[in-house]
């Protein structure tokens, strides 16, 4: 797969094309992006007329301390225009784990990025160190904190998506005793909070970063409705128990005892077993990942990953 930071912005369906993929597929992809945005499969025109007509809006991703599991997650999902659209449908001109340039280069590219007068949305992964300064996450001599708040508070930058329940609220790096003091986005920065968009998840389903993006460029830059976690209701304004195929075994009373028991094989709900879906928000049964399963289908009880400090709150994970 190549990917087109600083490809030339030409036309975005040539470009598909280019990629061996057809209209078709593409409207199909649309669909269900669409689906995702509670939106019927009629939505899918409009979803490729978002993504592919007007001015590619610049974006800059920046990652901070974390495991680059999201990027993974983004960049090897099945789905082919996922990849594709990310980097045709949007101007993405910084990207640490997947562009070229490297040392003086990539900073170039970055403070030409954001000087850009049209605005810029700035995509951020992982969590910020603020102990001592910040001195625990360096990018190219430069602290995560100094970078982070040059970038976010900029005058060009029109929004800012947190990408991953490590941007969102902290992440692993928070867990208890958090010695580097790692924090989320609007932990550091609360006065974000009109811009920022929080799409937890770890990882997220890639899907809301698209469907986000998308209601972004149909909308003119506004943002979606947020819930009181700047999560968008659009993807996480039901919880994972309301969405959950096993509820209707929760309402019966049938709870597996354990994993490898026939209750559990037979879908029988694993609440006793340690699942959070009930205090967890998140789209995961409806959306799945890849399009194919989520983790209570294939018989592991949610974590509540999409829920700030997951990692101290949601444990133990096992009951
Ligand atoms: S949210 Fe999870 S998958 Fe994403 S960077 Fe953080 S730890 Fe990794
Ligand atoms: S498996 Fe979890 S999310 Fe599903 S019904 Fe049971 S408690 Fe709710």
């Amino acid at each position: 797969m190549r990917f087109a930071v600083g490809l030339a912005k030409d036309n975005v369906e040539e470009r598909l094309e280019a990629h061996g993929l057809s209209r078709r597929d593409f409207l199909k992809y649309c669909g269900v992006v669409a689906a995702a945005m509670g939106l019927g499969p009629s939505f899918a025109p409009e979803i490729a007329r978002a993504l592919t007509t007007g001015r590619r809006t610049t974006v800059v991703y920046l990652h901070n301390a974390e495991c680059t599991g999201c990027t993974e997650a983004l960049l090897r999902t099945s789905d082919p225009f996922l990849d594709v659209l990310l980097f045709d449908a949007i101007s993405l001109e910084y990207q640490e784990t997947i562009m070229a340039a490297a040392g003086h280069a990539a900073e170039e590219v970055l403070h030409k990025a954001i000087a850009d007068p049209n605005g810029f949305v700035c995509i951020v992964e992982g969590a910020i160190p603020t102990a001592q300064k910040g001195i625990f996450g360096k990018v190219g001599n430069r602290t995560m904190l100094e970078i982070n708040n040059e970038v976010l508070n900029h005058a060009n930058c029109k929004a800012v998506i947190s990408y991953g329940t490590c941007a969102a609220f902290g992440g692993v790096q928070a867990a208890k005793p958090n010695p580097t003091e790692a924090k989320g986005i609007l932990q550091v920065f609360p006065k974000l909070a009109p811009k920022t968009i929080n799409i937890p998840g770890c990882p997220p389903n890639p899907i809301n970063l698209v469907g986000t993006i998308v209601y972004y460029l149909q909308n003119n830059g506004a943002i979606p409705k947020l819930d009181d976690k700047n999560r968008p209701e659009l993807f996480y304004g039901q919880s994972v128990h309301e969405l959950c195929e096993r509820l209707p075994h929760f309402e019966a009373g049938e709870f597996a005892e354990s994993f490898n028991s026939e209750e559990a094989r037979k879908g029988w709900c694993l609440y006793n077993l340690g699942c959070k879906g009930p205090m967890t928000y998140n789209n995961c049964p409806k959306v799945k990942f890849n399009g194919t399963s989520w983790p209570v289908a294939a018989g592991h009880p949610c974590i509540g990953c999409s829920e700030p400090d997951f990692w101290d709150q949601m444990s133990p994970f096992y009951g």
